[in-house]
């Protein structure tokens, strides 16, 4: 421990962590901020990564590079692997055993394949910016195969696109991927249409983007079936291969499958005591760890009940629950009371396309142009970094304009997670997809 100064450690980068750290600048103590990645990831546009239209710089910011003012706040890039609330000890992969005063856990979640870790192989998740160098690389790959086999059967499954799970970020890539083969590159392959690329959405239950109002998801459906996705609705997606899936028993040839169903917190909360089916620990009014007092947990790992319903896993519950907690820790370093948390819900909204979007916000359902452009304004206006706006802005009209995806290089290097159809070169074997920029 440093002097006097109470030692704040946070665990997780995020949207929680990292305005956490922010809102304890001024705080007599000392913040110690650990993140297995060296960026805070702007996972809303991750999709757009995945999808060509921007590059990894554009959403993802150095911790280090953020924090750089911020004099009581050091960032240190490692792996926590075990809380002991009782020793007030965290473990980290290369840092051994760190001591704390106040903790706070917000090290997120990542998707689950529902007891079928082995489908992940196969149909990648997007959480991290190595699954979106994954998927941008399968997607370009599939129509750069397409031309290679000349077209015809024999490419078919190579055109055929499934995204499991029509949640904001399935009903994103569907959309995008249609837009990618009927808008950008309609003149750049010779020996078949980019446009007969079919793309489908399977969703297990009864409508896209179940978070929103009935009225919204089957205007998103409308919107989806105008840019070409076929969506599928009550679907169970039963095996996941090489080769394309089953759904409901029925065969689909799809080299491309992209899994976007389906979230399982940090395995860090079980160490934490009680926690709900999605392993997100369950926490009290303050914030603090139901079994632990001063062990705050915020954003997709808490599980946090306000009038009678968990608080969703989006950025902003994140953003004020890390704020939030930084707040009780300066009231607890002051000797004051702690206070309770209340979300408060600015309103949702999804895009699905260029002017295609939906969302309800102040109590208003938006569909259409009015919609999106209420989508790029709130994306860019939480987006971290001043260049990130300005870039994005710049690639937004640029696409705008032309249709174009400026993002589209991708090399097959090492690493990662392993294209199982790819045919692999004895010297490479055993890599993966990845991009430099
Ligand atoms: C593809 C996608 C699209 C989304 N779109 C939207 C959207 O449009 N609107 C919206 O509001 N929300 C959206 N979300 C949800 C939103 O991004 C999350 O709710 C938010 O990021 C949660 O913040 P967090 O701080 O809890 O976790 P995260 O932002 O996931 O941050 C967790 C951090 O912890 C680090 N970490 C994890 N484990 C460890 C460990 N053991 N040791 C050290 N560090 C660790 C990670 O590297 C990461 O930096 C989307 C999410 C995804 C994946």
């Amino acid at each position: 421990m440093s002097g006097a100064r109470p030692r704040v450690m946070i665990l997780g980068g995020g949207f929680a962590g990292l305005f956490a750290a922010q809102r304890l600048a001024r705080a007599p103590v000392d913040v110690v901020v650990y993140d297995r990645t060296n960026h805070h990831l702007f996972q809303p546009l991750l999709y757009q990564v995945a999808t060509a239209a921007l590059a990894a710089p554009d959403v993802a910011s150095p911790i280090r590079r953020v924090l750089r003012r911020q004099k009581n706040a050091t960032v240190l890039l490692d792996e926590a692997t075990r809380i002991d609330p009782g020793a007030r000890e965290v473990h980290f992969k290369k840092s051994g055993r760190q001591p704390y005063d106040h903790l706070i856990v917000a090290t997120g979640a990542r998707h689950t394949y529902f007891g079928h870790d082995e489908w992940e192989q196969h149909a990648p998740g997007l959480k991290t910016l190595e699954d979106a160098f994954n998927v941008r690389y399968r997607i370009i790959s599939a129509f750069e195969e397409a031309e290679r086999l000349g077209g015809g059967p024999e490419a078919a499954p190579w055109l055929r696109f499934v995204v499991v799970g029509a949640g904001p970020t399935g009903v994103e890539l569907a959309g995008a991927i249609a837009e990618i083969a009927r808008k950008t590159l309609t003149r750049d392959f010779r020996r078949f249409s980019p446009g007969s690329a079919e793309v489908i959405l399977v969703e297990g239950g009864p409508r896209v983007l179940p978070a929103m109002v009935e009225r919204l998801s089957d205007d998103a459906v409308s919107q989806l079936q105008r840019l070409g996705v076929e969506v599928l609705l009550d679907t169970k997606v039963t095996a996941v291969d090489a080769r394309g899936v089953d759904i409901d028993g029925e065969r689909i040839d799809a080299r491309t499958v992209l899994w976007a169903a389906g979230n399982q917190a940090s395995p860090l909360g079980r160490d934490l005591g009680s926690t709900d089916r999605a392993g997100r620990v369950n926490v009290r009014p303050t914030l603090e760890a139901n079994d632990h007092d001063n062990v705050y947990v915020c954003g997709d790992l808490a599980h946090f009940e306000q009038d009678g319903a968990p608080v969703p896993g989006v950025a902003p519950a994140a953003l004020q629950m890390g704020r939030h907690a930084a707040d009780n820790i300066r009231r607890q370093v002051a000797g004051e009371k702690k206070r309770p948390f209340r979300y408060l819900d600015k309103g949702t909204l999804a895009t699905i396309g260029r002017k295609k979007a939906v969302g309800r916000v102040a109590g208003l359902n938006l569909t259409g142009t009015l919609a999106w452009l209420g989508w790029l304004f709130v994306h860019l206006i939480y987006l971290v970094g001043f260049r990130n706006r300005a870039v994005v802005v710049f690639e937004w009209a640029y696409s705008y304009v032309t249709y174009q995806r400026s993002a589209r290089v991708v090399v097959d290097a090492g690493g990662g997670v392993v294209d199982p159809r790819a045919p692999v070169p004895k010297s490479t074997e055993g890599t993966a997809a990845r991009e430099t920029t």
